[in-house]
């Protein structure tokens, strides 16, 4: 199978199968284990943050992180079209106790004066405002331009308010820009990014932030069962993750333009170049893309994350160039049959 759906579905590769039967592992409930206290060390250390802790999931990173945030009641402040609003079972409501103030994205970014506005005053009828979330790279596909975080950081520190990052795709977006990863990370005061997607990890995030934050964060994992054991089984995944993948997103992001090229030049696709940034390629199509799904699964492609008349194309570690032109090869077939018929 070529597995176009998401870059969640990468597989481990063999270096990391090796590295987790081989790991030293210990309890990390007790601290004890060498392998994922190493992976923790090296997340803050790559983030610029004073720590870091291991969780299972992107949305366990993000909810701990507004949990450790907030106080029951507040409001916090995110994005319309954010993972955090839409994707994780509005867990922020249930866990958190927390509403949302919602803002439209622009390329991904909440529009200053309209965040300055959602801030709420002292009056006796409002919640209070403490936490304004962010997403980079946004799963629009689109990387936030570092000056627009720096006016964030000074507008939150104005009001007094905490800013987390759902980077879930934080290394993809450090790629883009072209700089290290603590250019972004400096105007944030935790960041959540996981290993499990382009990074090819099988499991696992992290939430990088101050030690006493990340104290208070290790704490709420136990109270939500997040407590594991001999993880440093994924912990050595994980390394690698940080140390070798890190280094060869640039790839996806090349192969991701190629295709975006080689899709646009058929009339029956536009690719929305603007939001061309990171590995994802969201193309429009005058076809109907549950039947142009179903005629390439016949082949062994898998194409999914297809809204209304828009697919995103996802590429990643175990996506070759080939791959992209056996794709592409399909998809003329395709576009001649329906032509023919
Ligand atoms: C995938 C993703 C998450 C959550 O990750 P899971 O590990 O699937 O829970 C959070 N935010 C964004 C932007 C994502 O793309």
């Amino acid at each position: 199978m070529i597995d176009f759906r998401s870059d969640t579905v990468t597989k481990p590769t063999k270096q990391m199968c090796e590295a987790m039967a081989n790991a030293v592992v210990g309890d990390d409930v007790y601290g004890d284990d060498p392998t994922i206290n190493e992976l923790e060390a090296l997340a803050a250390t790559m983030t610029g943050f004073e720590a870091s802790v291991f969780v299972p999931s992107g949305t366990m990173g993000n909810q701990l992180s507004i949990f450790t945030h907030t106080n029951r009641g507040d409001e916090i402040i995110v994005g319309r079209k954010s993972h955090i609003k839409n994707y994780e079972v509005g867990a922020a409501a249930v866990i958190s106790g927390v509403s949302y103030h919602l803002i439209n994205e622009v390329k991904g970014m909440m529009p200053l004066e309209e965040i300055e506005a959602g801030i709420r005053g002292m009056d006796i009828h409002y919640p209070n405002t403490s936490l304004i979330c962010v997403e980079n790279a946004h799963g629009t596909g689109v990387v936030l331009p570092l000056d627009y975080l720096q006016k964030l950081r000074k507008l939150a520190d104005k009001h007094q308010l905490k800013i987390h990052m759902d980077g879930a795709r934080l290394f993809n977006a450090a790629t883009y820009l072209g700089v290290d990863v603590t250019e972004i990370t400096q105007y944030v005061d935790s960041v959540t990014f996981c290993l499990s997607k382009g990074l090819a990890s099988p499991i696992g995030s992290l939430i990088c932030g101050s030690k006493e934050f990340i104290y208070r964060a290790r704490k709420g994992r136990k109270l939500l069962g997040g407590g594991m054991r001999q993880v440093g089984i994924l912990g050595a995944a994980g390394l690698i993750s940080l140390r070798e993948m890190t280094k060869r997103l640039h790839i996806d992001h090349k192969h991701a333009r190629y295709l975006g090229e080689e899709l646009d030049k058929l009339p029956e696709f536009h690719v929305d170049f603007d939001r061309l940034q990171i590995n994802m390629v969201f193309v429009r199509s005058s076809l109907d893309l549950t039947k142009l799904a179903e005629y390439l699964k016949q082949y062994d492609i898998l194409i999914g994350g297809y809204k209304g008349d828009v697919v995103r194309i996802a590429i990643h570690n175990d996506i070759e160039k080939a791959d992209i032109d056996a794709l592409l090869s399909r998809i003329k077939d395709y576009v001649k049959e329906v032509n023919n018929a």
